[in-house]
């Protein structure tokens, strides 16, 4: 007689212990090690994906560069990537096409606002800083996801970075969050017209995490405290943390996800003040 344990449709799916093993993922927002974009790459390539990073510009590349070492990165898909810089998107999307021929993963993990209109009150943000600001932190996601459609031949995944000031008022995060409500809404939108080519799109919301992009924030330390004591974890999250989970929302196993906005922050976003 056969028991249900015999019947081996019914049998635990087996995972690979490298789950994203044979992906090809490109990385974009890497400045340094305490980038939580190169705490996603490393989870990336640990789960057995081959990787393409950017970096800004010659400036930095030598911060970037031993970093792209560490993850195995080939030459010819180590590229400079400055949004703002015309054809350095388009640059990019074309080695991936002629080096891997295909895409699927990308993870767009930047932003920028001008330093005044950051510091400054969203009411008197200027035009050109507004404009800036959504240019490379919102409409450079559009740009390269509008890239990345034609190479996700089989489906693919697309991930950005947000913050909670995205979706609820965080004092200091100033024009970040009216810029981050917007790459959420982009992203949203974006899920619903690639979904059924199989490309999931979603947003990865991390607590903070001291980078140099968060360093620029007015009195980050103070929000570092304040998740730190009212988060439910009690303690913060660090850039490998989000890495790991970022990296098991890329894979198949959570391919019925797409258009969210996942919280990685500890528990912060559910607490009521
Ligand atoms: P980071 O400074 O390490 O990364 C920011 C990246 O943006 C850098 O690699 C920088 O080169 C890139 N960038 C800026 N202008 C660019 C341009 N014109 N073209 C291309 N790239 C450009 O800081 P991070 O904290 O790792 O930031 C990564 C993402 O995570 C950002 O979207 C940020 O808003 C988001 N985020 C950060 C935190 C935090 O607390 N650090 C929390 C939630 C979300």
């Amino acid at each position: 007689m056969t028991t249900a344990s015999d019947d081996a449709a019914l049998r635990p799916t087996p995972i690979s212990q490298q789950p994203l093993q044979g992906k090809k993922a490109l990385v974009v927002g890497i400045a340094n090690k305490d980038s939580i974009a190169f705490g996603c790459a490393r989870a990336f390539r640990a789960f057995g994906a081959d990787l393409s990073i950017t970096y800004l510009n010659d400036k930095t590349k030598q911060f970037t560069a031993p970093l792209a070492a560490a993850l195995d990165v080939e030459d010819a898909l180590f590229l400079p990537c400055d949004v703002r810089e015309p054809g350095q998107i388009t640059a990019v999307f074309k080695a991936i096409e002629e080096t891997w021929g295909k895409l699927d993963i990308l993870l767009h993990s930047i932003a920028f606002a001008p330093r005044d209109d950051l510091h400054g009150r969203v009411t008197d943000c200027s035009l050109d800083g507004f404009l800036q600001t959504m240019d490379i932190s919102v409409h450079s996601l559009i740009r390269m996801v509008r890239k990345a459609e034609p190479l996700m031949k089989d489906g693919g995944t697309i991930l950005t970075m947000s913050y909670f000031g995205g979706e609820k008022v965080v004092p200091h995060y100033g024009i970040m969050g009216p810029a981050k409500a917007a790459l959420e809404a982009s992203a949203r939108y974006m899920a619903y017209e690639l979904g059924e080519k199989g490309i999931r799109v979603n947003v990865v919301s991390p607590g903070p995490v001291m980078t140099r992009a968060a360093s620029g924030i007015d009195r980050f330390d103070e929000l570092l405290a304040q998740t730190k004591e009212r988060s439910p974890a009690r303690r913060l999250v660090t850039a490998e943390e989000v890495g790991m989970a970022t990296a098991a929302l890329a894979c198949d196993f959570a391919g019925i996800v797409t258009g969210e906005t996942l919280y990685m922050d500890g528990g912060y976003n559910i607490m009521a003040g």
